[in-house]
């Protein structure tokens, strides 16, 4: 079993389904993909992020040795390595999923506009929705939280338009049991709220976003179009700052490790502002440049090189002109105060464990590192191999890791995952 259909689950699947073994994958949300569907291009080659991941869902999805259970989540496991038994929730979409073909005609019909957590609440989606085009499986759910039929038995327009009769306001939560060999544990991270902290005026001045607004912002299938604009008046910004390690290495937040992948995260968003207007002028604020990978370096160089991307080398905060919303940032230049007015910031947010870790780590009996991330038995030489015989982990779960890092680990963990099958015989 693979829990999390992100990057790292979705490659652990496809290598463990390659070698002709049956893979039940598990995945929270009405859709695999993860966050990586999400993001505009990748570093370091700026390749279109979904239109490399897509392939991958749905090669995932079909499969002939996946099951993918989506809308579900892990709520029991007993037994051992090679003998697992896990009990699977799968949650009620209300929608056949048999039946229902994505076509569409429900959501036009549904009177119900809520913000969409794909669009990082830049958009809106219906109480029935999928999350992104792309959706895999290609089917509907209905938000039982904002659904009209759901709350107050009124509307049903989602029913009268379905041609197909997939919807099924009577739907129950279903408790699956699943035999498994190998459990791998792929459940990703959360983006941390800066709301709580002040002094980047993340809620409070407009034209302040964080990277993940900004990367649904600049996607061409995203809210806006592709078009960069801000909050206040819509116009698109000319001068953007970027600042790095927002709530990141800082333990007076409470995470005080380096997130892994701000550094070239922050350079790519510079780039593909210029990429978008010929005359954007873009400032990266950084403490350190952590650019160590193959190719980071050169990316960097590229940046400022055929992108005109400026780099400063301070902590920096956000203050504001009420006149015009226009951010001020505020950093030090060789111990003096400097302060420069932008059209839009936007925070790399620093990248923080699921809350719901603990809760999962209990179900399956791992242990958790002292940030909150599921632990390795021993990070250098062991990572990946858990304290619980069958169990391992791929991805961010187990502590930053960017999208090829992930993609390995979620082989690694597949070949473990192997050896545990074959050690019990299975
Ligand atoms: C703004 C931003 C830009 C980035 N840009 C880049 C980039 O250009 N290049 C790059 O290499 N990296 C980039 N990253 C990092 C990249 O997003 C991660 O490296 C990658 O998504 C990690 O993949 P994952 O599969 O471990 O986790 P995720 O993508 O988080 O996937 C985890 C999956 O598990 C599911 N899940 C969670 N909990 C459960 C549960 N209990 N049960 C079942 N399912 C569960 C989730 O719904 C999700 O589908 C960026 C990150 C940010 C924030």
């Amino acid at each position: 079993m693979v829990i999390g259909g992100g990057i790292a689950g979705i490659q652990a699947a496809l290598d463990l389904a390659d070698k002709g073994i049956i893979v039940h994958v598990v995945e929270k949300t009405p859709s695999i993909g993860g966050r990586m569907a999400q993001l505009d291009k990748t570093f370091p080659t700026n390749d279109c992020s979904i239109c490399i991941l897509a392939p991958k869902m749905a090669d995932c999805f079909s499969h002939p040795n996946t099951n993918v259970i989506t809308y579900a989540e892990v709520v029991g496991v007993e037994g051992k390595a090679g003998a697992f038994k896990v009990k699977v929730l799968k949650k009620s979409r209300y929608v056949d999923e048999s039946k229902c073909t994505g076509c569409g005609e429900c959501l036009e019909k549904c009177p119900v506009k809520v913000p969409s957590e794909f669009e990082m609440g830049l958009g809106v989606r219906k109480a029935i929705y999928m999350p992104m085009m792309q959706s895999v499986p290609r089917v509907m759910t209905i938000d039982k939280e904002h659904c009209l039929m759901t709350l107050k038995g009124k509307c049903g327009n989602c029913k009268k338009a379905c041609k197909r009769e997939a919807i099924d306001y009577e739907m129950k939560d279903q408790v699956l049991e699943v035999e498994v060999g190998a459990i791998i544990v792929a459940t990703g991270y959360d983006v941390w709220d800066p709301t709580t902290s002040t002094e980047y005026g993340y809620g409070r001045y407009p034209n302040v976003f964080t990277a993940m607004e900004y990367e649904r912002m600049i996607n061409a299938a995203g809210p806006t179009h592709g078009h960069i604009e801000r909050r206040s008046d819509k116009k698109r910004p000319q001068k953007m700052a970027f600042i790095q390690c927002v709530g990141s290495r800082n333990p007076q937040v409470g995470h005080p490790y380096c997130c892994a992948v701000c550094c070239m995260h922050s350079t790519k968003e510079a780039m593909l502002a210029r990429e978008h207007h010929d005359d954007m002028e873009s400032s990266v604020f950084y403490k350190d440049m952590r650019a160590c990978a193959k190719g980071f370096w050169e990316y960097v160089e590229r940046a400022k090189r055929d992108y005109a991307v400026r780099y400063v080398n301070s902590d920096a905060t956000v203050q504001e002109n009420p006149e015009n919303h226009n951010p001020i940032v505020v950093y030090d230049v060789g111990g003096r105060q400097q302060s420069e007015e932008f059209d839009m910031v936007v925070l790399a947010s620093t990248l923080i464990p699921r809350k719901d870790t603990i809760e999962l780590a209990k179900i399956l009996g791992l242990k958790l590192d002292q940030f909150g991330f599921l632990e390795s038995t021993d990070r250098i030489l062991e990572n990946g191999r858990t304290v619980v015989p069958g169990v391992y982990l791929a991805g961010y779960c187990g502590g930053p890791a960017d999208i090829p890092e992930s993609v390995a680990q979620g082989s690694s963990a597949a070949a473990k995952a192997v050896e545990t099958l074959v050690q019990a015989g299975v």
